[in-house]
């Protein structure tokens, strides 16, 4: 790309950061870093009733999460600051002033009254016309000046070239655009209270930020000639356009929380590795080449491109997120699923000390990850299928259901009468996953049982459930005493 590319995001902070936002923000960083460019991150708090500087922070703390660094805005600062328009409002005043003065806006004394008036009169007549019935246009300016100055309320509109005809927009995603010439009124870009519109804020904001790419929600396409206007009027260069599909639940709808899509932050917290939610995020609505599902940061970083953008609503399925974590998670080498999932895990849920050095015993860590990682698709997982390693014999939970199926049935005491036998006979240095399996190997012959009979009713003794992972490395984990002290305590509850 030969210009030097700006882009930015500008997310109003009147809520949390969202799936849809997210989503807006990855394809601008990856846009800006894959041409070498400048992502802006800027905070459209101009909404004083919504905006809260609370959110503003829970945004600027999902983006680093997210890993989305910025080279403009908040805290990091940039030449073409500052980043939150509260902040920039002289500089829209200023613009209105300078459009005033250029004859391209003019200020609107029509009380709201009048306009509904009008509004009605339009309707009833079927104008073609629908918008703004232009009474204030052709008011002189030294009449305007003086109402304006004896405190007269008023908006100031931006005169809309009479000429002007038909906006055409060339749009990334969606192709040639038309908007009729007729839909466009003389709009307000300064509303009576002193304060600018969204439309004229935000031309105002990306022309002096030089943004040369506007890449947003298709909510935003019905407001771009609106802001096509705003460009000319200021005789600022028109950006690209890009504007990204709707994302949608599974069932066809706009995706809210009914389908169980939170806030970034939220996905944190259940445990998804940020990594793995961009690469999942990044996919609703861009391919890189229509196939591949697994996009590491640097790729998407290095390839991302407006032209694979598509212009379909994207469906956010919760089950593909998860499949993604899980084989983001199960790609990890043991070391780092032990140093960024398990032994955080382990230490937040207080089975093991805080401190990593204390009581770690390295191969016993390594093949505690061999079997927990695959089990694991989030974070929030792992604690679960640990739980019965760390318990003891007198603390371990049963639970009810795999007690039932599993345990407290006929003939099952016979199970765990034999199985003690059977393990009794391995010592203690040889206490090891293998031995232990080929030392339970036989039991269903000798006690002419099905083989998932037999194994089911020790995992329950053994792990309190019947889902734990392989029967033999977890008894390897829990250690020989604990196992045998576990089948004597089962016993009294299988029959
Ligand atoms: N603050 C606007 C929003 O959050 C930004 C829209 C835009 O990108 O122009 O929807």
């Amino acid at each position: 790309m030969s210009q030097n590319v700006r882009v930015r995001f500008a997310p109003s902070p009147t809520g949390k950061l969202h799936i849809g936002g997210a989503r807006t923000a990855i394809y601008n960083w990856a846009f800006a870093r894959a041409n070498g460019g400048t992502f802006i991150l800027r905070i459209d708090d101009t909404d004083p009733t919504r905006s809260t500087e609370e959110n503003t922070q829970i945004i600027l703390r999902a983006m680093r999460w997210l890993g989305l660094d910025w080279d403009e805005g908040p805290e990091v600062g940039g030449a073409a600051g500052p980043y939150a328009q509260t902040e920039r409002l002289p500089l829209y005043r200023e613009a209105a002033e300078r459009l005033l003065a250029e004859g391209k806006a003019y200020p609107c004394f029509c009380t709201p009254e009048e306009l509904e008036a009008d509004r009605r009169a339009a309707k009833e007549r079927k104008d073609p016309f629908q918008g703004y019935q232009r009474r204030c246009r052709n008011i002189p300016a030294d009449e305007a000046r003086a109402r304006m100055e004896a405190g007269e309320p008023y908006t100031i509109r931006i005169k809309v070239p009479e000429d002007r005809g038909d906006v055409v927009i060339n749009d990334a995603v969606h192709g040639t655009v038309t908007f009729a010439a007729k839909e466009l009124d003389d709009f307000v870009i300064f509303r009576s209270d002193g304060t600018p519109t969204y439309n004229f804020a935000t031309v105002v904001d990306d022309a002096a930020m030089g943004i040369t790419h506007v890449i947003r929600g298709d909510d935003h396409l019905s407001n771009t000639p609106r802001q096509v206007m705003v460009y000319e009027a200021l005789g600022a260069p028109v950006p690209v356009f890009a504007h990204i599909s709707m994302i949608l639940g599974t069932d066809g709808k706009k995706l809210s929380k009914r389908h169980g899509a939170t806030s970034v932050e939220e996905y944190r917290d259940a445990g998804y590795l940020s990594d793995a939610f961009v690469n999942y995020l990044s996919l609703l609505g861009w391919s890189l080449d229509g196939e591949t599902t697994i996009i590491p940061r640097d790729v998407l970083a290095s390839r991302f491109s407006l032209d694979r953008i598509s212009k379909n609503p994207a469906t956010f399925d919760p089950k593909k997120l998860d499949w993604m974590n899980a084989e983001y998670i199960n790609a990890m080498t043991n070391d780092e699923f032990i140093e960024k999932l398990l032994l955080p895990a382990l230490v937040q849920q207080g089975l093991m000390d805080a401190d990593p050095a204390v009581g770690v015993d390295g191969a016993w860590m390594d093949k505690l990850a061999a079997i927990v990682k695959p089990r694991t698709k989030l974070a929030g997982d792992i604690a679960g299928i640990c739980a019965p390693i760390f318990a003891t014999a007198s603390s371990l939970v049963y639970d009810e259901k795999s007690v039932a199926k599993g345990l407290a049935k006929d003939g099952m005491g016979t199970i765990l009468d034999a199985a003690r036998v059977a393990l009794g006979t391995l010592p203690a240095d040889e206490w090891e996953a293998a031995k232990i399996d080929a030392a339970l190997e036989p039991l269903p012959d000798a006690l002419e049982l099905k083989k998932r009979v037999v194994f089911q009713a020790v995992r329950v003794a053994v792990c309190g459930n019947l889902v734990s992972p392989p029967l033999g490395e977890t008894m390897e984990l829990i250690g020989r005493d604990d196992c045998m002290a576990r089948i004597e305590r089962a016993r009294t509850m299988a029959l």
